[in-house]
């Protein structure tokens, strides 16, 4: 283990791995990723990793759109390719989610990201076999997918090794040091390390992390599931598909399979990040397979290959915690996705990367700043809250 660094990044996942990544690529020297199980293990690792840009704010619209330049140019961008499939993505409006759905299409199209609203006969060729009883249309995004979000952590700390990054797995921060009101080093179950910097991207411990250095955070937990199919033998492809209506989603799982999960508006379903059951339930397996069949009947005629349940690490206002503290120097907040914080992770890192090393970033990332509810200030969503942002 090492003693001394210039940076501490304590959690390898989507945050913590791309800031690493963006702080060593841009030459800050020393930095060590800890990673208490493996790399990827949590919420990244079970992440159906959609990459869309569908969104109600400019904010993440535009880092969405940014995040889809980055995985589509994942070599250059992101250390390596991650599996990027640009297979589109479509929301699927009813009577009850128009509304909503017309006002993230408005956002959209203020910020040209190509997506369109298409017609029910649209979504049929769009979506083989799709039952379109109690739809009225769907936002379209040509340009959207999903990744692979094992490969994208494995890649973004590979490729940064080569510029002063170093990465323990099976290393967990046990407490951040501070000396008055500045970070001086954390402590580890493998020894102390000294750094005057700390990024906290600890996700589900993101708060225990930050009440070791006298932050209170207020974050809920929710479990989370997935499970994939293999398809009906000659099934068509399709899109990423979104149905707020029936309260589930779907995408394609490489070539012969697909990923669902229930979907917004989600129902939060309280868990002890530290004792839970990694695998599907039964109730939840029924709830997941009932919508997703009743939206695509051929779907029925799949076979089903495996499931699991993780975590979403929930902020007060479903937007992450990115940023320093008032009066602490040298720490920085990076968790809190909120179940939708695959796709923004890098963008945000790369940012993140440039305030730290006082330059100028691309994005302001002062919205995202966990001091903004005593502020008075959060984010809002044209869905009233949730996962859809
Ligand atoms: C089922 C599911 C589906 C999802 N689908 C999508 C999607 O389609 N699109 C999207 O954008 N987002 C999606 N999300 C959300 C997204 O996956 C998460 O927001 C994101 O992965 C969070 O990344 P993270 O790095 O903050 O947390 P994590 O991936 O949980 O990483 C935190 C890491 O920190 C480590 N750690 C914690 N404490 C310590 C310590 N003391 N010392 C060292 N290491 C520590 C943990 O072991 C863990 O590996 C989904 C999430 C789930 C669960």
């Amino acid at each position: 283990m090492v003693k001394v660094a210039d940076a501490v990044v304590i959690g390898g996942g989507i945050m913590g791995a791309s800031a690493a990544h963006f702080l060593a690529k841009k030459g800050l020297g020393a930095v060590v990723l800890l990673e208490k199980r493996s790399l990827a293990a949590v919420s990244t690792g079970h992440s159906a990793a959609v990459i869309r840009t569908f969104y109600s704010n400019d904010l993440t619209i535009r880092l969405s759109m940014k995040a889809l330049e980055m995985f589509a140019n994942g070599r250059e961008a992101l250390g390596g390719d991650c599996g990027f499939r640009n297979t589109g993505y479509i929301c699927l409006l009813g009577e009850h989610t128009a509304a909503a759905g017309l006002a993230v299409l408005e956002a959209e199209q203020r910020n040209h990201t190509r997506a369109v609203e298409v017609e029910t006969d649209q979504i049929a060729e769009l979506v083989p076999g799709v039952n379109t009883d109690g739809i009225v249309s769907g936002i379209y995004e040509p340009l959207s997918g999903y990744a692979d979000p094992v490969k994208t952590v494995r890649n973004l700390v590979t490729r940064a090794a080569e510029w002063g990054l170093t990465c323990f797995e099976g290393v967990g921060v046990t407490r951040i040091r501070l000396s008055g009101d500045r970070v001086t080093g954390v402590e580890t179950d493998a020894g102390e390390i000294q750094t005057d910097l700390v990024i906290n991207a600890a996700g589900p411990w993101g708060r225990r992390m930050g009440l070791s250095a006298g932050l209170n955070y207020s974050l809920r937990w929710s479990r989370e599931s997935d499970l994939v199919l293999r398809l009906p033998e000659g099934f068509g492809r399709f899109p990423v598909v979104s149905d707020p209506n029936l309260r589930i989603y779907f995408r394609p799982d490489g070539e012969n399979g697909v990923l669902a999960g229930l979907s917004f508006p989600k129902e939060v379903e309280p868990m002890d990040v530290d004792a839970y059951d990694p695998d599907l339930d039964e109730p939840t397996r029924r709830r997941i397979e009932s919508g997703t069949f009743e939206r695509v009947p051929p779907f029925r005629r799949g076979e089903y290959l495996k499931g699991w349940a993780s975590v979403y690490t929930i902020t007060d206002d479903w937007h992450p915690l990115v940023g320093p503290e008032p009066g602490l120097e040298g720490y920085y907040a990076f968790f809190g996705g909120s179940g939708h914080g695959f796709k923004l992770g890098p963008p945000i890192a790369d940012s993140l990367s440039d305030v730290i090393l006082g330059r100028t970033p691309a994005f302001d990332l002062h919205p995202f700043r966990p001091s903004r509810f005593l502020e008075g200030e959060q984010f809002s969503s044209a869905w009233g809250g949730g996962n859809r942002g």
